[in-house]
């Protein structure tokens, strides 16, 4: 068994996940139209999560940044996930927090081909994290929302990133989410592995 967790802690997939959107049905609505059908176009890789065909534009008090991609299912409140670079243009200051952790966030604005909303809070800079399952989780000795760091492999930069939450479920597919300005730093390319170091 711990022969297994050495094994497996070396071959953490890593996605990239670039500036995108969740949004409230109801934000939808305004946004699209009352008709509207938020539409898939392709799965992503936990299950029932997939990037929609629509897109919408952010906007800061700076600037704006366009087709903003939404991910579906719907969630119960609005969330848009930017990069600290994308904040640095929109001249906002999001927290980085967990996903689906909202409240007290920085402002958005959100533009539709039907509407426009202001949200008081929904922007943040999304905090690295391992998606993994029960058995995962054993195998690798950690717990949910346990910290842990994770030492990007490759030939050009030798770098770890600190901070890193494990979040588990049953239905996680073992999987861990950067963003762009975390990719760029340490030069990660499409299928990419990281290695889980424990902290002490
Ligand atoms: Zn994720």
């Amino acid at each position: 068994m711990q022969h297994n967790s050495i094994a497996i802690a070396d071959k953490i997939p890593i996605a990239v996940s670039a500036r995108h959107c969740h949004l409230s049905e109801e934000d939808f609505h305004y946004l699209f139209g009352t008709q509207a059908v938020l539409t898939k176009w392709k799965d992503l890789s936990q299950p029932d999560q997939f990037a929609a065909e629509q897109v919408i534009t952010i906007q800061g008090p700076r600037a704006c940044i366009d087709k903003v991609r939404i991910l579906g299912p719907f969630r119960e409140q609005t969330q848009v996930e930017v990069s600290q670079t994308d904040a640095v243009k929109l001249g906002v200051m999001p927290p980085i927090r967990m996903s689906g952790n909202v409240q007290d966030s920085a402002p958005i604005t959100l533009i539709g081909p039907q509407g426009t909303i202001q949200k008081q809070q929904g922007l943040i800079i999304a905090q690295a994290h391992i998606h993994m399952s029960e058995t995962d989780a054993q195998a690798l000795c950690v717990k949910d929302q346990e910290i842990v760091k994770v030492e990007i492999i490759n030939d050009v930069r030798q770098l770890q990133i600190m901070n890193v939450v494990v979040r588990v479920s049953p239905d996680f597919v073992l999987e861990m989410h950067v963003d762009t300005d975390e990719a760029n730093a340490a030069s990660i390319v499409s299928n990419q592995y990281g290695k889980l170091i424990k902290m002490e």
